[in-house]
């Protein structure tokens, strides 16, 4: 799905620069489920946004699909954050007066191939939570509707930035459940950031970061279902 190639990212600070990648090589194969690991700054999350057209390298090239979209004109872009690409961070963002059948259809409203808002709520367990409003749900229940709102416009890509780091363990594994369920049911293409390197056991792939690179990168053939998780 993912071709990166020699990507850098070199924030200006002022008087210096931060090098925030470094030469990253990365493919990214369909439907496959990695976990990126790495310190804090290592570049995990530029990398993710950079993935996602939410931020342009400094250079190198990142292919989608055999399409350049470090040249891409911003419409194509646009589609391409609107429909192929699916966001889930740490903080669930989800508006606090709108209920979570309508912070869902705020997405399927302007996406090419939608399914409903109802079908998302149903595909990570909250059939019955459609009119709570989030103050009236927990955060394991909050980070599950930010789940259905990132997969009810049927992305190829789900990337999801430290989803259970707001969590306690045993919330989190509900949250990484459904994420595992709809890499299974969908056939989504899924990078889950991660500080914990346990989570690591439940994904196809682990990719670990440090300064700016890709250090490790391991296939996982015994890949464990999230309730074999030791945490
Ligand atoms: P964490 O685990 O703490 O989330 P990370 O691996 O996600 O870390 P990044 O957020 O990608 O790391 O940051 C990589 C480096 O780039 C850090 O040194 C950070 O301070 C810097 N950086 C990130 N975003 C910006 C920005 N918008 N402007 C300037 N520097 C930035
Ligand atoms: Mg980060």
């Amino acid at each position: 799905v993912f071709s990166v190639r020699d990507v850098t990212k070199v924030y200006p600070m002022g008087e210096v620069e931060v090098h925030a990648l470094r030469g990253v090589d990365l493919d990214l194969q369909r439907g496959q489920f990695t976990v990126l690991l790495g310190p804090s700054g290592s570049g995990k999350s530029t990398l993710l946004n950079i993935l996602g057209g939410l931020d342009l390298p400094t250079a190198g090239t990142v292919w989608f699909n055999g399409r350049e979209m470090t040249t891409a004109s911003d419409r194509v872009l646009t589609m391409f954050r609107r429909n192929a690409v699916g966001f889930v961070f740490q903080f669930y963002n989800l508006i606090p007066s709108l209920t979570a059948r309508e912070n869902v259809s705020l997405v399927t409203e302007v996406s090419s191939n939608p399914m409903t808002p109802e079908e998302a709520l149903e595909l990570v367990d909250l059939a019955d939570r459609q009119n709570h409003f989030p103050a009236q749900m927990s955060g394991g229940q909050q980070q599950r509707v930010a789940i259905a709102r990132a997969i009810a416009k049927r992305p190829q890509v789900l990337l999801c930035d430290e989803p259970t780091g707001a969590l306690d363990a045993a919330t989190g594994i509900t949250v990484l459940d459904a994420i595992d369920r709809i890499n299974r049911s969908l056939g989504t293409t899924t990078v889950v950031i991660t500080h914990n390197a346990a989570i690591g056991a439940m994904a196809d792939r682990v990719v670990t970061m440090r300064d700016g690179h890709v250090a490790s990168d391991q296939q996982n053939d015994t890949k464990v279902s999230v309730n074999e998780l030791v945490w």
